[in-house]
């Protein structure tokens, strides 16, 4: 049965922590745009924070407040060196992000294949193909790994990504997510540029997939067009906010996340996202800017501390205020960004807060059986080439 198939009221308490109406060109003038990057990157020096040695440790040092961090690595995942029955490293095929399994179906993304190149701002992914990881990975690998992922890390959930395809995203995701969720199980989300044609989420969804995400990065269409050019010139705003809105209908609330980043527009813009993306049944994964190195935004500054606990406490309020269910799908521990359920810390002591958490806590408990269900192997008859 296809998850189309399932109440949305069961499939709403499905939520991943874990990225646009064309609109009227309102890009700002290239002295503008200069004399905001220049701005930010006079800034970007005294901000940093850094991850230093200490003897055989690691600590994060906040040079603006002269605070400092112990941090520990994780262990190596005893199979990421093993090879897969064709002879690929399994590190090369998939990662752990937490506890769950990310695999990168391609790394190589269009948009910087361009010229000039529209790559978003912030983005390495240009400077890495095939350096980490296949650039094309082969279906029974990826079966390989996430069976070895889900029997020996205890793997549940396997999250497909990938840069821009030309179009043709959900035409390569298909493959892999019909021979994962039929072969191995589990629940499966889907991480792509969005699509007009909006029936192949509805085969997708047949062929397993549990969640989609939708990296729109910027509600502000000005902070939207600067920095993620191909994103405003090949697809649109629109595309990928029309897309979200569709998916969370037909997967239930909670299920879909729209994904910002916050620190880089103006503050009021990242409340407006969160807001329309909650009101949406949407999940807000917001990610706070980091200035990665070799990016065109390496000198950008990270943000304030101050402007982030204003902008995950307001992300509580939403999902409260919208019910969206926050950190209910078990064994979901993110490593990449804030955990939703990690900005309970910052709510204001109410009752509707309390009525929240206990919804929230009757809902874990009632969605166990149906998590067990969606996750299991099964027959799947749709046909992963996707053709109208
Ligand atoms: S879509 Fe943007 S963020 Fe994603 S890989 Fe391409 S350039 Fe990077």
């Amino acid at each position: 049965m296809s998850c189309a198939g399932r109440s949305a009221r069961t499939r709403g308490i499905f939520a991943l922590v874990c990225e646009q109406h064309r609109l009227a060109p309102q890009t700002p003038s290239i002295a503008v745009k200069r004399s905001i990057l220049a701005d930010r990157a006079m800034a970007g020096d005294q901000n940093r924070n850094r991850i230093e040695r200490a003897g055989d440790d690691f600590v994060i040092v906040d040079y603006r407040q002269g605070f400092s961090y112990p941090v520990r690595l994780s262990p190596e995942v005893p199979w990421y060196t093993r090879t897969t029955s064709r002879g690929v490293q399994m590190q090369r095929i998939g990662v752990l992000q937490g506890t769950y399994l990310g695999i990168y179906i391609s790394n190589s993304c269009g948009f910087w294949y361009h010229s000039p190149a529209l790559n978003c701002k912030f983005c390495t992914t240009g400077l890495n193909v095939g350096v980490n990881e296949v650039e094309l990975k082969d279906v029974d690998d990826v079966v390989e790994v996430a069976q070895t992922a889900k029997t020996e890390s205890g793997v549940t959930f396997i999250h497909f990504n990938s840069g821009y395809q030309t179009n043709r995203d959900l035409d390569r995701a298909a493959p892999y997510v019909k021979a994962v969720k039929s072969r191995v199980g589990g629940l499966i989300g889907v991480q792509l540029t969005p699509s007009r044609d909006l029936w192949k989420y509805d085969r997708l969804i047949d062929l397993g997939a549990d969640h989609f995400s939708f990296c729109y990065e910027f509600q502000n269409p000005e902070f939207f067009a600067m920095i993620c050019p191909g994103k405003e010139k090949l697809i649109g705003q629109k595309t990928f906010l029309r897309a979200l809105e569709y998916t969370a209908r037909k997967l239930g609330k909670g299920a879909c996340s729209g994904e910002i980043i916050a620190g880089v527009e103006p503050l009021e813009d990242t409340l407006a996202a969160i807001d329309m993306i909650a009101g949406m049944g949407a999940f807000p994964t917001v990610c706070i800017f980091r200035p990665t190195i070799g990016s065109d935004m390496d000198r950008w500054p990270s943000p304030r501390y101050e402007d982030m606990i204003v902008v995950y406490r307001h992300l509580f309020d939403a999902c409260r205020k919208h019910g969206i269910p926050m950190d209910v799908t078990p064994n979901i521990e993110v490593s990449l960004i804030v955990q939703p359920g990690d900005t309970r810390y910052l709510a204001d002591s109410s009752l509707a807060t309390t009525l929240y958490d206990m919804k929230l806590s009757l809902m874990r408990k009632v969605a166990k059986p149906y998590f067990w269900w969606a996750s299991r192997p099964r027959r799947i008859t749709a046909s992963e080439e996707l053709r109208a």
